[in-house]
């Protein structure tokens, strides 16, 4: 999976990228994140990547060009989808991450300030994702989200593959709580059926368990 980024900030990756299992899957190479400085792709002496907005208003907008122009050249080596990362996109789930994991690629173009001038969807035909309905001031963070959720699906990311299967979301019955040692911590005791070995009976266990915390979730798939 080849990821393409286009941000102003690019200083801020990998970032968190670089811990566990993202990074591990970035160092040995399942997942290679190639970041543009969208300053890169301009032509003036000011590198002006942003201007006023046509009608009025507060802030400033992203210009098209040097997107057009940075998402032109990385699509000459990266075949993936254009995403802009957007607070009304198509909310981000994990149908949708294993979706995009699919992909031989991404190329993933990050709003700041007042947002992006809307012909970058329009002409690059940018499939818009949200990672909730709250507003952020850049997409870098929400990119970060999207990448660890689609990165951790790439095979031979995660250490352990069975752990994808127990997931929420993901399982029948993923998302069942979880304990380790010890066996009693403050007064507090481990359900006596995980200790039992019988295998069975703590599938059947965890199986309920996930039920009754998915009916506190409201699961999404
Ligand atoms: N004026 C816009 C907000 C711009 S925020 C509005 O009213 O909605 C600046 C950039 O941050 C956006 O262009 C987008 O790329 C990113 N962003 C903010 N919130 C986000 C969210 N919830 N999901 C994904 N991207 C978000």
């Amino acid at each position: 999976m080849n990821i393409e980024l286009l941000t102003l900030f690019p200083e801020q990756f990998p970032g968190p990228l670089s811990a566990g299992v993202t990074g591990r899957g970035l160092a040995a190479g399942r997942v290679t994140l190639r970041v543009h400085n969208l300053r890169d792709y301009t032509h003036d002496r000011h590198r002006q990547v942003d201007d006023v907005p046509y009608g009025g208003g507060a802030g400033m907008v992203l210009k098209p060009e040097p997107i057009f122009e940075a998402v032109d050249q990385v699509r000459r080596h990266n075949p993936g989808p254009v995403i802009l990362m957007e607070p009304w996109g198509e909310p981000l789930s994990q149908a949708l991450a294993a979706e995009l994991a699919a992909e031989p690629g991404l190329v993933i173009v990050c709003g700041r300030y007042e947002g992006v001038d809307d012909r970058v969807r329009l002409g690059l035909e940018a499939r818009e994702i949200s990672i909730g309905e709250y507003v952020l001031s850049g997409a870098e963070l929400p990119a970060m989200i999207l990448i660890d959720a689609v990165a951790r699906l790439i095979p031979g990311v995660l250490g352990d593959p069975g752990s994808l299967d127990q997931d929420s979301f993901t399982a029948d019955f993923g998302g069942y709580p979880q304990f380790t040692r010890p066996a009693e911590f403050r007064g507090m005791k481990v359900p006596e059926v995980l200790l039992s070995g019988d295998h069975r009976r703590i599938r059947e266990w965890r199986r309920l368990a996930a039920r009754r915390r998915a009916g506190q979730m409201e699961r999404k798939t």
